[in-house]
């Protein structure tokens, strides 16, 4: 039998029918598990630990970097890891972890769920115990198990907030449909691990994130400011014409700020040589995020600056692949 080491942060899917948080005591969630779902008891020796408990949306640097420590400090003694978690910014921690964790070698999959496990009509029944089944297979992945897929952490978005098939990862395809079989992709787990060495202490997130609509006001980002995210129209497109929008560019240049552009649209990405006006962006100093998610950009911009990084380091960090993310059209082929 597998061992596998379930972490519980908190979210929906422990909630009490009360909507009080399930006990905080790992012994008693265990058993409050074991209880409504005995067959988890037969998949896996299980270990249950409690990092934090709370709604994710509350989730700060500080719980990602806590998680993975744990997940590696852990690694020798267990042979995968589900992390529970709120599925409100569970994308987000499956994207910092997919680059923290990407030379792990083996599973982590993040699972939650959209109604409580304590309620007769909920979705938690089945992504725990399809959860629990994959981090038990060995596949070195960082993934999110959600409905009737199993999606890469780097590429996953949350795109519901009530279908049970919450999550997708709109530039790759699932590393698993669920049904009555699991039937994996062919290349899951084959990527080349490229992350820069050094990262993971501190995630620094002081970045200025702008989705823009249009006549929106433009001001250069706060002082405190190390990065800006631009979450653009289209293949990359800004309404260059504004003085403003070039002023606040203008301003991060001069102040060495990187500035990431993504696509508002979560289904292809950024293509800066597409148009005069991404052309007039990069050629301020701006850089392609290409199809990285927002939580991916979010996580790599973190990570950099975090470990010190600057203009240059953040450049090289959307030129390079760290752990699989989809990065340009055409992605698998290219993971
Ligand atoms: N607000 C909850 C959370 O993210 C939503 C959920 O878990 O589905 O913690």
């Amino acid at each position: 039998m597998r061992t596998i080491l379930l972490l519980h942060t908190g979210g929906t899917l422990g909630m009490m029918p009360s909507g009080e948080p399930a006990s905080l005591a790992p012994g008693r969630f265990l058993d409050h598990l074991l209880e409504q779902v005995p067959e988890l008891g037969q998949m896996a020796r299980l270990s249950v630990e409690v990092p934090f408990n709370q709604d994710s949306s509350c989730l700060e640097p500080g719980h990602i970097l806590l998680l993975a420590s744990r997940v590696r400090a852990a690694a020798q003694a267990f042979d995968g890891f589900v992390i529970i978690h709120g599925t409100d910014t569970m994308a987000f921690t499956a994207s910092c972890l997919g680059f923290l964790l990407a030379d792990l070698g083996k599973p982590v999959v993040l699972t939650g769920s959209q109604r409580p496990l304590a309620f007769v009509r909920s979705d938690a029944r089945s992504n725990l115990v399809n959860a629990v089944d994959l981090a038990c297979r060995g596949i070195p992945e960082v993934g999110i198990c959600f409905g009737t897929h199993w999606i890469r952490g780097v590429a996953a978005d949350k795109l519901s907030v009530h279908q049970f098939e919450a999550f997708q990862s709109p530039n790759l395809p699932p590393l698993a449909e669920i049904g009555a079989e699991i039937l994996l992709h062919p290349e899951v787990g084959q990527f080349v691990r490229q992350v820069p060495p050094g990262l993971g202490d501190r995630l620094d997130l002081a970045i200025h994130t702008q989705t823009p609509h249009p006549g929106m006001a433009w001001s250069p980002a706060p002082a405190q400011a190390r990065a800006m995210l631009i979450q653009a129209f289209g293949a990359g497109n800004l309404p260059m014409d504004r003085e403003d929008l070039r002023g606040a560019l203008e301003d991060a240049r001069r102040r060495r700020l990187p500035v990431v552009v993504i696509s508002q649209c979560p289904y292809g990405g950024v293509d800066l040589s597409a148009y005069e006006l991404g052309r007039r962006i990069e050629s301020m100093g701006a850089i392609s995020g290409g199809l990285h998610t927002r939580w991916a950009a979010l996580a790599k911009l973190g990570l950099v600056l975090g470990a010190g990084g600057g203009i240059d380091e953040v450049r090289e960090a959307f030129r390079v692949r760290w752990a699989g993310e989809p990065m340009q059209e055409g992605a698998w082929s290219q993971v």
